[in-house]
């Protein structure tokens, strides 16, 4: 059985072969897509000199006392020349009168009618309160770096130098497949050994949490020719990845390692000495130019979810070169049991408390505990050769 690390570095050698589709959105839908171009300035940002505050543009010198000769507000400019001794009222923004190089906070003045005069504690200096053309970026250079990701401030730059539409990076099409005789609809209330399939649902938002786009092919009984036929279909649709749950362990009826095998999936794995999730299986299928990575994940739900976070979306953000912040450090404010030499994903709930991450490890650690998982929000990593990890320890939590 290989290791979680040995096992991360296959899938991220598989999937940097996936080739890079692109695409033209319109920038109001590309939140959180990753841009697939450099984006250049195409003007000076800001385009002139504006005024960083409410007050009085002047032409600087040592003077206290001003005569205010008009005022200039912000997309009203006027172009009025200053004397020595004129000012003109500003507004935040407003371009500056060209014989202006400073701006008096309307704070730092006593206005007494057409005049005013500098409080006596004003800090005034030459140039100050002016937002120089260019100064957050100047025409022709590059404002955002391909493969960022578009966030609301990225949205403002993009914005700013015009782009109306942004060439970003596909989605990847993922396709998820449950399997087992005694999964429903969740329409339908379960009886005797029947249980709703959550798995399409829990990897269905997974998958659209992290911006891609998920398939949902439902799920199909534990019957080979039919598990076998669904995997065929599935294998022949426009899609990077296949994610199937269930039947990939050691049980009378797991048996998709072998019909991915019959199919043409190329194993890479199989089995990673973790816990939750050991039973996962990993393939890649070639057919002329097209590549699927296949995932094959337990049924178990809290298995199937942790398989994903831990190997699917890192993978992602790799594949995407996103190095997210996802995982603090935080002390264990409980016990944990750990006596194997597994790496374990424990469900957590990390907090912050005087200025230090802490983190609470009493969950129900059982791979079926659904609901316990969806209080927790971290996962806690114990590495394969730590045991028993014990109260105010330090460990890694990977945020979920
Ligand atoms: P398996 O990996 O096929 O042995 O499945 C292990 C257990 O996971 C099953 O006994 C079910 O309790 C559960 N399970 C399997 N598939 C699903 C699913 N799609 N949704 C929810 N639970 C599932
Ligand atoms: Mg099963």
């Amino acid at each position: 059985m290989i290791s979680y690390n040995e096992a991360i570095e296959i899938i991220k050698t598989e999937i940097r072969k996936l080739t890079f589709q692109t695409e033209e959105v319109n920038l109001l839908n590309s939140l959180n897509c990753i841009l697939a171009e450099d984006v250049i300035a195409d003007v000076d940002l800001p385009p002139f000199d504006n005024s960083a505050m409410d007050g009085y543009a002047v032409k600087y010198s040592e003077r206290k006392k001003w005569n205010i000769i008009g005022e200039v507000s912000a997309g009203n400019y006027s172009s009025i020349k200053l004397l020595e001794n004129d000012a003109v009222l500003i507004t935040t923004g407003s371009k500056l009168p060209t014989s202006a190089d400073t701006v008096i906070p309307i704070e730092d003045v006593d206005v007494e009618g057409k005049q005013f005069l500098l409080k006596p504690d004003a800090a005034f200096k030459k140039g100050i309160n002016i937002r120089a053309k260019g100064n957050d970026i100047q025409k022709r250079k590059t404002a955002v770096d391909r493969m960022t990701k578009i966030n609301p401030q990225v949205a403002a730059v993009l914005a700013s130098c015009g782009k109306e539409k942004v060439k970003v990076n596909c989605k990847l099409k993922m396709a998820v497949l449950g399997t087992g005789d005694e999964l429903i609809p969740i329409a339908q209330k379960p009886t005797e050994d029947k249980l709703r399939a959550s798995n399409n649902y829990s990897l269905y938002a997974a998958i659209a949490e992290i911006n891609h786009l998920p398939i949902n092919l439902g799920f199909v009984k534990d019957d080979k020719k039919i598990v076998r036929q669904n995997i065929k279909a599935a294998l022949e649709m426009d899609i990077d990845m296949l994610i199937t749950t269930g039947g990939v362990s050691v049980g009378k009826y797991d048996f998709l390692k072998e019909l991915f095998k019959e199919a043409g999936v190329k194993e890479k794995f199989w089995r990673v000495n973790i816990k939750p999730g050991k039973p996962i299986y990993f393939g890649v299928y070639e057919k002329e130019k097209k590549r699927t990575l296949v995932f094959g994940l337990p049924g178990n739900p809290v298995s199937c979810l942790v398989n994903f976070y831990v190997f699917i979306k890192p993978a992602i953000d790799y594949l995407y070169q996103q190095n997210k912040i996802n995982i603090l450090t935080a002390l264990l404010d409980d016990d944990i049991k750990k006596k194997d030499n597994k790496r374990h994903f424990s469900r957590g709930y990390i907090y912050e408390e005087n200025g230090e991450w802490k983190v609470k490890a009493k969950f129900s650690q059982s791979s079926g505990n659904l609901v316990e998982m969806s209080r927790a929000n971290c996962l806690i990593v114990i590495d394969e050769e730590k045991i028993n990890p014990v109260k105010g320890e330090k460990v890694k939590c990977i945020l979920i």
